[in-house]
Parts: structure tokens; C-alpha cells; sequence
């Protein structure tokens, strides 16, 4: 290989990923930098920004950075600890990882209580400390908690929606039943907190008209009700084991029942609409999510372009490295994906070690551009193996809309474009015509 670190760097800083996602800055906290070099320039390939500063020499930042990994191998338990308390009183809201020879229970009991987040123990193989990092980063973008709320009093729904606006979670009010459908298509909440009783109607009919309706058959329905009607909340756990609050309701109370259904809403939701291994939408997902683009598309008159991604040789990889390296593979990719593509981009694990980007309002041009720097960096992610490392590369094919009719067409489109660039040689990526 024979690129430098000064080389990839430049590559790096060649736009993309600064136009098209925030970068995370990450701090180590080390006196041997060389430690930390190759974890650094790995960071860098998935947009994250890291820099490197001797103990005697934290910055006092303005800006808090997301990540401080703290390298205390050296260290003595209790210095340690004072050192983590006093990063802790000045970071507030970063995450504090160390890195410490004295992984025992007692110790990691001592290290967590003074502040750390997590601790790794000093045999932690970089590659998990990359991945900790990296989902660190992606957890952050976790966006806010979203709650309708149904409610004929004025003043009960006021007083709920200041509650939930304390505790930052988004909501939006309805006074009548008969508005719940347009709010939860118009809002797309996580979570329903319904009245149990509204003039014409009662929670639980409100519950079992949105039941109709497949969308919205697992949105959590949380009702607040006074307390002496059990007839009714035995009929509301017949539709399927709902949750009670009785008013007038406890703010705390309240708030921690909202955060945990949602947590589990949102937890099964993703076990459903993505795939295990890599985190990215499934198959089905982003073939249904397609189809929607496609519409939008030609109902705004818009852009739409769409790649297919595909790891070159992988069965190699598989049979040289062993298919957990395989696997580990397949999440670096996917995970890259999801750094450097823009929010509103959408990517699927369309097969095995085959991805599907999609990139609204962006032409087959655009499309190229932002993926061949994003097909370079990947080419230079080194994987561990034994006492070296290995690189693998893929080929892409990328298709647009308008030019194409439909959802099918355009899959099929890439897919042309990337028999293509696998006939042309592979690490490449070529643009259907
Ligand atoms: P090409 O450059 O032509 O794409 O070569 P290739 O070896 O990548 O081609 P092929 O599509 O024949 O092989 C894909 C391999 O991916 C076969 C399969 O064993 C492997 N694979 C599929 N899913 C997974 C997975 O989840 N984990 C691992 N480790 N390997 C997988
Ligand atoms: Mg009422
Ligand atoms: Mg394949
Ligand atoms: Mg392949």
C-alpha cells in the first residue's frame, strides 16, 4: 500500500464529510500519542474528528468534545479517580472512556462511580474501542421522543404538554377523537397518550378505530384515566396490555413511563425495520422506503438517485479471515455508510455484503461524487489479522430518477451499472447509461 497518512488525510478532508455530516470530535488523553496513532487515522475514514493531548496539556475548551477516551494505564486507582472526577466536573455532557490496567470489579466499581462511562480493560482489542466509539457518535443523533396527545380538556393537555417539553420530549395536541388519525399521520409520534374520557367517545374506542389502520398498530398507547374505573382499564388491557396513569398525574412519574415505552417502542421497532448485524434498514425496509422516495420524487418533481454497493472478492475475505472478520467487514462499511451519507439519504443492507443507498434530490453525478470518496476512504480501513492487517475494496452502480419509471427499473438499473464495474476491473464505480 502505498499511500501515506498525509495522503489520506487529504482525501479525507476533500469536502465530503465535513459538507455532509458533523464531524464528533473525540479527545484522547494520553502521554504516549504513538499508542493511539492507528485508532486515530481510522476515526478520521469515518468522519470523526479526533485530536490528542498529553495529561499535562487538556485544552480548557469552550466547546466540549463528544468523546474523551483517557488512557490510564499508567496510573495509580486513586489518582485516577481524582483525575476522572475533576474531567467529569469540566465535561458535563462528554462521554468519559478509560482505558485502565486494573479491570477488576473493585476497580471498574471505583472508576464508573467517579465519572467514567465506560472502562476498557487494557487487552481490549482496538477494534472494539473503535466500534464503542463510533456508536457513541451515532447514538447522539438519536432524535427527540415524539408524543401525541389526546385530550378534550384544554387545560389537562396543557399542563401535559409542558411537562413533556421539560423533559425534551416533543408532542403535539389534539381536543378530538375524531383529529387522532390526520395527528398521527402529520406528526408520526412514538407514543399516544390518550384521555380515557372525551365527550362521544372513550380512550379505548379512540385505541381500537386507530388499530385499524396497519401503520399504526404498534404505536404505544399510554391512558390517563382517574382512578375508580376498572370495567374500562380492564377492557384497555384486553387490546393489549396499555399502561394506566390516573390523574392528576406525577410529573416524574409520568415522564419515566413516557421515556421507557418509547425506548422499547422504538428498540422493537428497529428489530423489525433493521437488520441485526450492521444496524442499516433490511431488505424489506429499504425497498419499501424506495418505492416511497420514488413517489415523492415524481410527485415534486425531484431528484432521486440510487446506488448498489458491493463488497469486491468478499468470499475471500470470508475464507482468508474467518467470517466473524467477515462480519466485522460488513458493520465497518455500513457504519461508514451511515457517517458520511447526509441525514436525509437512506441505506439499506440490500443482500449478504450488498447495500442500497438512496439520495434524494442529489443526480447521478452528485450521487458519484459523494460515494467515490467515500469507495476511496473504505480502501484504506485496515483490518486486523494475526500480525498485520488486511484492506478490501467494493464496486458500486448507481442509477437516477427521472430517466427511470419505477422502483424495480432503478434497482435494476444499478444493478447493470454494477456488473459493470465488476467487469471493469472492481474498486470502482460506474454510472448507469
Ligand atoms: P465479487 O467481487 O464478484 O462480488 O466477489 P464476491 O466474492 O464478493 O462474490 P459473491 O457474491 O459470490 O460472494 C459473496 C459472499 O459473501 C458469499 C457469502 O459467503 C458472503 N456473505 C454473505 N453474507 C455474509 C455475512 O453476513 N457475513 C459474512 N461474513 N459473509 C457473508
Ligand atoms: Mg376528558
Ligand atoms: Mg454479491
Ligand atoms: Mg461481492
Amino acid at each position: 500500500n502505498s499511500h501515506s497518512i498525509e495522503e489520506r488525510r487529504e482525501l479525507n478532508e476533500s469536502g465530503v464529510s465535513s459538507s455532509l455530516s458533523p464531524t464528533h470530535r473525540v479527545w484522547f488523553i494520553s502521554d504516549t500519542a504513538s499508542h493511539w496513532h492507528t485508532l486515530m487515522t481510522q476515526l478520521a475514514y469515518f468522519g470523526i474528528a479526533a485530536e490528542i493531548y498529553p495529561w499535562q496539556n487538556v485544552p480548557a475548551a469552550a466547546e466540549e468534545p463528544a468523546i474523551l477516551l483517557l488512557d490510564m494505564q499508567d496510573s495509580v486507582m486513586a489518582q485516577a479517580c481524582e483525575q476522572i472526577l475533576a474531567l467529569r466536573k469540566r465535561f458535563s455532557a462528554s462521554k468519559l472512556l478509560v482505558h485502565t490496567a486494573q479491570a477488576d470489579f473493585n476497580n471498574l466499581k471505583l472508576l464508573l462511580r467517579s465519572g467514567a462511562d465506560y472502562c476498557f480493560a487494557q487487552s481490549t482489542p482496538e477494534a472494539l474501542i473503535l466500534a464503542r466509539i463510533i456508536e457513541l457518535c451515532s447514538n447522539e443523533e438519536e432524535p427527540p421522543y415524539r408524543v401525541l396527545v389526546v385530550e378534550d380538556s384544554l387545560t389537562a393537555s396543557m399542563s401535559i404538554q409542558r411537562t413533556l417539553k421539560q423533559n425534551a420530549i416533543e408532542s403535539f395536541a389534539v381536543t378530538q377523537p375524531a383529529q387522532i388519525l390526520d395527528g398521527l399521520r402529520s406528526f408520526e409520534p412514538d407514543l399516544i397518550l390518550m384521555d380515557m374520557y372525551m365527550p362521544d367517545c372513550t380512550g379505548v374506542e379512540a385505541t381500537r378505530v386507530i388499530r385499524q389502520h396497519a401503520e399504526f398498530l404498534s404505536t404505544p398507547v399510554i391512558y390517563l384515566s382517574g382512578d375508580g374505573d376498572m370495567a374500562l382499564q380492564v377492557d384497555a388491557l384486553r387490546l393489549g396490555g396499555e399502561h394506566f396513569l390516573t390523574k392528576p398525574f406525577n410529573p416524574v412519574f409520568l415522564n419515566a413511563v413516557v421515556k421507557s415505552k418509547i425506548e422499547r417502542y422504538r428498540a422493537l421497532r428497529r428489530s423489525m425495520q433493521n437488520d441485526g448485524l450492521t444496524g442499516l434498514l433490511n431488505h424489506r425496509t429499504v425497498k419499501e422506503r424506495l418505492t416511497a422516495a420514488v413517489s415523492t420524487a415524481s410527485a415534486a418533481n425531484s431528484l432521486l438517485s440510487v446506488a448498489m454497493i458491493d463488497i469486491d472478492l468478499f468470499k475471500t475475505v470470508n475464507d482468508n479471515y474467518g467470517h466473524p472478520m467477515g462480519d466485522q467487514v460488513l458493520r465497518s462499511l455500513a457504519w461508514l455508510l451511515k457517517r458520511r451519507l447526509r441525514k436525509a439519504d437512506l441505506v439499506g443492507r440490500y443482500g449478504g455484503e450488498e447495500f442500497l443507498v438512496l439520495l434524494p434530490d442529489s443526480d447521478s453525478d452528485q450521487a458519484l461524487d459523494v460515494l467515490d470518496r467515500i469507495r476511496r476512504d473504505f480502501s484504506f480501513i485496515k483490518y486486523p489479522f494475526k500480525d498485520s492487517w488486511f484492506e478490501t475494496t467494493f464496486s458500486a452502480g448507481v442509477a437516477q430518477f427521472p430517466g427511470t419509471s419505477d422502483a424495480e427499473t432503478l434497482i435494476k438499473q444499478a444493478d447493470e451499472a454494477l456488473y459493470d464495474a465488476k467487469q471493469s476491473g472492481r474498486n470502482c464505480i460506474i454510472t448507469h447509461r
